[in-house]
């Protein structure tokens, strides 16, 4: 059976990724920074059809706690066949209130996570020349969002990994792709007042805010077969908002 590992697994995008990946037919580590019962139900949810699936938890931003799912999860399922990082934080605010610490944080998340945990995926992919790496954006990372700009930078930053990363790793099989949601209907999104949901409704041409499934379901299409000849493509997920 083949793994599929999915950081920040426990809730929302990755969540669905996670259960649609399983629908595929991968055994599915998901991967949580502190929330273990989220990360327990998406996998109660997934045995719940006969799929395999793990919870394995670390801050993708350490590198100690990496290393250490790696081996767990080449223990527990096997060597891993699908990557994405999806873990993510945001925050809302100007950049000259952000302390040095925040701004960090931020990217270490966000940017840098995605980056330590490819690495230590690549090796057995390249070994294999089989592999897919699936990377997280945002629309904010094409656009950019006052307010949001260390968190627009990363997800830019991830644009740019996936495009460099795509031609490295071409040659030896492995395929690298983003995908890139609009609003979606998450916890990240929870401040949001209704009043804002509907106007963003409004301003959107399919007229609602997108589900997790919605992003998952492009998950799963871009980890598929379906996929074979598509790497280095920013897939925008966003009902048309931008
Ligand atoms: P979410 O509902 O807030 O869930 C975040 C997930 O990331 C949780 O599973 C959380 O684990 C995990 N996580 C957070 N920090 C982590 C860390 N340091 N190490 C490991 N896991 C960590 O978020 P979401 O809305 O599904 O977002 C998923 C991804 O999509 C993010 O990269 C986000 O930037 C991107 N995105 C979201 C939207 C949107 O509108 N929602 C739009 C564009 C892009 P715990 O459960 O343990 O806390």
């Amino acid at each position: 059976m083949k793994v599929a590992l999915v950081t920040g697994g426990s809730r929302g995008i990755g969540a669905a990724a996670s259960v649609e990946l399983a629908k595929l037919g991968y055994a599915v580590a998901v991967n949580y920074k502190s929330n273990s019962e989220a990360a327990e139900k998406v996998c109660e949810e997934i045995q719940g059809f006969s799929g395999v699936a793990e919870a394995f938890k670390a801050d993708i931003s350490d590198s100690d706690a990496l290393d250490k799912i790696f081996e767990d999860i080449h223990n527990d399922l096997g060597e891993i066949s699908v990557l994405v990082n999806n873990a993510g934080v945001a925050y809302i605010g100007l950049l000259q209130d952000m302390s040095d610490e925040e701004i960090r944080n931020l990217s270490d998340v966000n940017l840098l996570g995605a980056m330590l945990s490819t690495k230590r995926a690549v090796p057995d992919m390249i070994r294999r020349h089989d592999g897919v790496i699936i990377n997280i954006a945002s629309m904010w990372g094409e656009v950019g969002a006052s307010c949001e700009v260390v968190y627009s930078a990363c997800k830019a930053g991830i644009i740019g990994f996936t495009k460099a990363l795509a031609k490295e790793l071409g040659p030896s099989g492995i395929r690298v792709n983003c995908v890139s949601p609009g609003v979606i209907d998450t916890d990240m999104n929870s401040e949001l007042t209704d009043e804002t949901i509907s106007e963003l409704c409004e301003e959107t041409p399919l007229l609602r805010i997108g589900k997790p499934s919605d992003v998952g379901k492009t998950i799963a299409f871009l980890a598929s077969d379906k996929a074979e000849f598509i790497t280095g493509q920013v897939i925008s997920v966003n009902g048309g908002i931008i």
